[in-house]
């Protein structure tokens, strides 16, 4: 009886403490996952979500660190506020992965207070590519928008999913469009940059013509964390169109070899593990080998883009890039 009763007592307590457990905290647009005390990686809510893609929250000590900026203000709002939240302090700096729009639209909500942190050539892309993207966003984007609204009217179980996601990417770009400011980089480096912190160090590396011109990694060494940006997609076809497909490969191989690094937060997908690294290598690869037996088979390129996406990469996101890739590396086979 006395068992009993502690039994009793015992699960009181713990209901008890459930229920003044606070919820965790939930976000619009993206999930928060704590890789190491002090250290988030900020999933995109791609079920409809304005973020578009991942990013990083790092505690440096007395300075914090935002790593890529969603490419829509609202969405970064958000992100700036879970920031201050996990970290009770304001954002210091900002890293811009890469120049693409999903990766830097947000810079505007840190500033004024932050500094914003690239590379020498992402600034001068930025600054080049943002006044383009943004004219042709004016004049397209509200009929891309209606195109994916009927696409997911349209879809069905799986397909389904995949459609909200890029049904939200149109609208946050409408949603964002009279508000946009475009703030460039105030500190950019060339090769590689040390943040020190009075808790931790951060070192971004410069990795040239991966999936752009010029990509930016943020390695946390004590903790073997690396902030890969669109040199790593996970469970979604990479983007190979604008940047170079042997030496993406090779960059994805050295981090691969550094048996220091554990843990890697791609620019779209989940948080993955050394493995995926070695899964876009083998993917380039094996579009690579279908390219050249094609070219070296006299089939057109026109013939070669309708390919059936080959069995290991079936089940992933992005399928849209997919035909795209197979022209890119099919201009480049053989030459
Ligand atoms: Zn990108």
């Amino acid at each position: 009886m006395k068992k009993l009763l502690s039994i009793v007592i015992l699960f009181s307590i713990l209901i008890l403490v459930g229920f003044h457990k606070p919820p965790p905290q939930s976000y619009k647009n993206f999930s928060i996952q704590p890789l190491s005390e002090g250290i988030w990686a900020v999933i995109q809510n791609d079920k409809g979500g304005h973020a578009i893609c991942n990013a990083g929250i790092v505690d440096l000590g007395d300075k914090i660190l935002v790593f890529d900026a969603f490419i829509n203000p609202d969405a970064a709002a958000e992100l700036k506020q879970a920031a201050e939240k996990l970290t009770h302090r304001t954002v210091s700096y900002v890293v811009n992965s890469h120049y693409h729009d999903d990766h830097i639209r947000g810079n505007q909500v840190f500033m004024p207070g932050a500094s914003i942190i690239s590379t020498e050539w992402t600034k001068k892309e930025i600054q080049k590519s943002e006044p383009e993207e943004q004219d042709w966003a004016r004049q397209n984007n509200a009929g891309q928008l209606q195109k994916a609204k009927q696409q997911l009217q349209a879809a069905k179980g799986k397909e389904r999913d995949e459609a909200l996601m890029w049904f939200g990417y149109f609208e946050a770009i409408s949603q964002s469009l009279l508000k946009l400011k475009t703030f460039l980089p105030d500190i950019t480096f060339n090769d590689s940059l040390w943040i020190h912190g009075s808790k931790r160090d951060a070192l971004l590396v410069e990795c040239k013509n991966g999936h752009t011109g010029s990509d930016a990694v943020m390695i946390l060494p004590k903790e073997g964390i690396v902030f890969m940006g669109d040199l790593l997609f996970n469970e979604r076809h990479p983007y190979l169109g604008d940047g170079d497909p042997d030496s993406w490969k090779k960059h994805l191989g050295k981090f691969y070899k550094d048996s220091s690094l554990k843990q890697f937060v791609p620019g779209h997908g989940p948080v993955a593990d050394k493995e995926q690294l070695y899964v876009i290598i083998q993917y380039i690869n094996d579009l690579q080998r279908m390219a050249t037996e094609a070219k070296q088979n006299g089939i057109a390129d026109s013939v070669f883009i309708k390919r059936e996406v080959p069995a290991l990469y079936k089940d992933w996101w992005y399928g849209r890039f997919y035909s795209g890739n197979l022209s890119f590396v099919y201009s480049k086979a053989l030459k």
